[in-house]
């Protein structure tokens, strides 16, 4: 398959339309490069190069403007690592899939604006891909089947730290997974454990829990406990056949269960804002019986399903969804599933900024 990274994008073309046209091979998700149109925008580093599709290739180019600096902070982190990962930057929006079959990540851009903010979040998902590829291959951590949510809550929670490291963005993406696991956790661990161990279904069907927030919340927790160095010790220990769940236990003294009670008791409790108004519901439009539509305005770019937490009268969180491709918009709508009279109770958080807003009734 490598002769796809020489640039025979005919080639993949015509194996993109025969993986999809068969069904078996089309639920493998092998492939998704059938629709790259190469430009000739291109990053060559140290650890990967970036190709992005002729469609969004200035957009590209600013979102990957001073990726060096990420890598550097890489270099410094992650010793003797080696890589050679193609990242193509398609067009379109939705999931970014990482084909670890061929070992590239297809990184859909077409959801992002040309903003500081987004650069941020695309280059911390380049660096966040790049540490699964470096605990897999350097450290040899794998994701196995018996022990899967609890093996890809650390996986994800490291990711999700470095990338935001890499990028000098973790004090503040940390502030904002430290408020969402304090809205949304504190007060259901259970919630939580459900998720973990349901973890693909939670990603696919259940996108607005701060699933990911919380492994970054619980991953800088880990931190302060045994330090960087010894979080990358769990992951090596827990290589081979080893019981993950063991390897914790002695190498923090306490099993699993135990640690995600005391770093979410750590967490202070979320009912008062911090500072300033940043956001304001500006019109409300019921869709149906059971959903309604709201508009906002916002000083911060806001991806409502993971910055807007939604609970009921009964401290239960509503799903919020979105229709519109572009994410990271300081004014849009969202939709609320919510029946006519219901309160609700709104945490909106951006960095380090929250705020809450009631509704004491729908309409
Ligand atoms: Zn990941």
């Amino acid at each position: 398959m490598l002769y796809l990274h020489k640039g025979d994008f005919k080639k993949a073309r015509s194996l993109e339309h025969r993986i999809q046209s068969d069904p078996d091979l089309k639920t493998r998700q092998l492939y998704v490069l059938g629709d790259f149109h190469p430009s000739d925008v291109k990053h060559k580093g140290k650890y990967f190069q970036i190709l992005p599709d002729a469609r969004v290739s200035q957009l590209s180019s600013y979102l990957i403007s001073g990726i060096e600096e990420a890598e550097e902070w890489v270099t410094r982190n992650f010793k003797g690592f080696q890589s050679s990962l193609t990242y193509f930057f398609m067009n379109g929006t939705g999931p970014s899939p990482f084909n670890a079959h061929l070992g590239d990540i297809y990184l859909k851009v077409g959801h992002y604006n040309s903003a500081p903010h987004d650069k941020e979040i695309v280059q911390h998902a380049i660096i966040h891909e790049l540490t699964h590829i470096y605990l897999r291959n350097q450290i040899g951590f794998r994701i196995r089947q018996e022990e899967f949510g609890v093996r890809k809550f650390f996986d994800e929670g490291f990711a999700q730290y470095c990338g935001f490291q890499s990028v000098n963005a973790y004090r503040r993406k940390l502030a904002h997974a430290d408020a969402c696991s304090a809205v949304i956790v504190k007060n259901n661990m259970s919630g939580l454990n459900k998720r973990i161990d349901n973890w693909q279904n939670t990603l696919f069907k259940e996108k607005h829990y701060p699933l990911y927030q919380a492994s970054l919340s619980f991953i800088a927790y880990m931190d302060e406990a045994i330090g960087f160095d010894g979080l990358q010790e769990l992951f090596e220990d827990a290589n081979g056949k080893n019981s993950f769940l063991d390897v914790i236990k002695k190498k923090t003294g306490s099993c699993f269960s135990d640690l995600l009670c005391s770093w979410i008791d750590r967490l202070p409790d979320h009912n008062e804002q911090n500072g300033e108004d940043f956001f304001g519901i500006t019109a409300s439009k019921r869709l149906s019986a059971s959903c309604i539509q709201l508009s906002y305005q916002s000083n911060y770019p806001l991806y409502p399903v993971k910055d807007i937490l939604v609970l009921n009268d009964a401290g239960e969180q509503q799903e919020v969804t979105i229709t519109r491709n572009k994410r990271y918009e300081k004014t849009g709508d969202f939709n609320i599933f919510c029946e006519c009279g219901e309160a609700l109770s709104l945490a909106i958080v951006f960095d380090d900024h929250a705020q809450r807003v009631e509704i004491e009734k729908s309409v």
